[in-house]
């Protein structure tokens, strides 16, 4: 597998070309919050606006025609970046509100009739989340709980940072209605062994959502492969633009599934008093739709799939494991998650000694080093880790090793300016 060459796709993104805070060269490890747009995305988007633009599925004039086929190849694009089909993709905001679809449509089909018996929850069911779960995988289903009756449990997580599974019998359970796990931590970069959770889910009627939000954009990702029943993720953290988010679900799951936004574009048949659904993805895109983003995202599926999503995982596991080793050799850093790089992916949390993690993101800040500090939407993980807050580095294709040694440099920097050098 030859090794992707990062100067030539730096090229392709403008933003990576500009400077930041007194002409220093941006050093930019923050694509677990939002990755950089390569041209070729730009382009698409602003090709659909200056020569196809139109509200889709609606209207049958030339524009309308060639916007709804735009956003229908999107669709395919996308579908088959996952290994999907067309039909079993639904555009959403993003991972969040595509989570929140199934969530609320479980909590919707309580009231709905046996049509959604698959979906009912009550009472006595149980929904389980692991304990390193981004609250976008947390929160909707503790409300889906607390509209309905059901109980949350949930995976915790070992020292090492990996999901302990030594339950696994006992926490997925005839009781259970549905699992949703993250593919990968974004605190963490822990890769979880979906499959295995997946194959015990189903052996007791289980569903099965994986938050891939974390794992599409950076890895091979193939929906059967995993045993996923629904899998979520964002088009802005995979080179895409913003405002585009991806459910994927298994056609017969979609089919018995109640809607979530209700509107136009949704709709069988309108009266007066009810209407009847759409069959899916429709049932699932109230409104005029983002045709625009969504082109956007496939263009970024092709710039993905033309260099290699193999080839862009062993590019950020070269990363990650020298960045794991240079900053793990700094005296008093602390880094979660685990410090074998086969068994993660490309974000790396730390904490310094002395140093709060807002400090350490000015001082790298100051040097043009883009991080994350904060609790990065995961308090219970950093709760379970005693932690307020950590500072995280996350890589993406166009990430070299030079990125990483400024990275270094200026956490030593913050330990030389808070004379905590070698603290512990
Ligand atoms: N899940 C994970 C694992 C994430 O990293 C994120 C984004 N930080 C989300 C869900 C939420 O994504 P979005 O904000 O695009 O809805």
């Amino acid at each position: 597998l030859a090794l992707l060459d990062a100067e030539a796709i730096r090229a392709d993104f403008p933003i990576l070309a500009r400077t930041v805070r007194d002409e220093r060269p941006l050093v930019y490890l923050d694509s677990g919050a939002t990755s950089q747009k390569p041209r070729q995305v730009l382009d698409a988007e602003r090709e659909f606006y200056e020569r196809h633009n139109a509200a889709v599925h609606r209207g049958a004039h030339q524009l309308a025609e060639e916007a709804t086929d735009a956003y229908e190849a999107a669709r395919a694009t996308i579908a088959a970046f996952i290994g999907g089909r067309p039909d079993e993709v639904v555009f959403t905001k993003n991972t969040t509100e595509a989570v929140n679809l199934v969530a609320y449509a479980m909590s919707n089909a309580a009231t709905g009739g046996e049509a959604y018996a698959r979906f009912r929850v009550g009472p006595g069911d149980e929904v389980v989340v692991t304990e390193m779960e981004h609250h976008a995988n947390l929160v909707p289903w503790q409300e889906l709980c607390r509209r309905t009756g059901a109980t949350l449990r949930w995976f915790s997580v070992t020292d090492e940072g990996r999901l302990d599974l030594s339950d696994l019998e006992q926490l997925v359970n005839e009781r259970t209605k549905i699992v949703a796990l993250t593919h990968q931590s974004n605190v963490l970069g822990t890769i979880n062994p979906v499959r295995t959770v997946a194959d015990r889910a189903h052996e007791v009627g289980a569903l099965v959502l994986v938050d891939a939000a974390q794992s599409v954009p950076h890895m091979p990702v193939d929906v059967h492969g995993l045993g996923a029943d629904f899998l979520v993720f964002s088009g802005h953290k995979m080179l895409g633009p913003n405002g585009i988010g991806v459910l994927w679900g298994k056609p017969e799951l979609l089919a018995a599934m109640p809607p979530f936004i209700t509107g136009g574009s949704m709709i069988g048949v309108v009266y007066m008093d009810h209407s009847t659904w759409a069959e899916p993805p429709q049932r699932f895109e109230a409104g005029v739709p983002m045709a625009p983003q969504a082109v956007g995202l496939a263009a970024a599926c092709d710039y993905l799939s033309a260099i290699g999503m193999d080839r862009v995982f062993a590019h950020e596991h070269a990363l990650t494991e020298y960045a794991l080793k240079h900053i793990g050799a700094l005296d008093g850093v602390r880094i979660f998650g685990p410090m074998d790089s086969d068994q993660r992916g490309g974000a790396v949390s730390f904490t310094v000694d002395g140093i709060h993690p807002h400090d350490v993101g000015q001082v790298l800040d100051d040097r043009g080093v883009e991080v994350r500090v904060g609790h990065h939407c995961a308090w219970p993980l950093h709760r379970r880790f005693e932690t307020v807050a950590t500072t995280r580095a996350s890589f993406y294709l166009y990430n070299t090793f030079a990125d990483i040694d400024a990275l270094v440099e200026g956490v030593q920097e913050a330990q030389r300016f808070f004379g905590t050098t070698g603290a512990r």
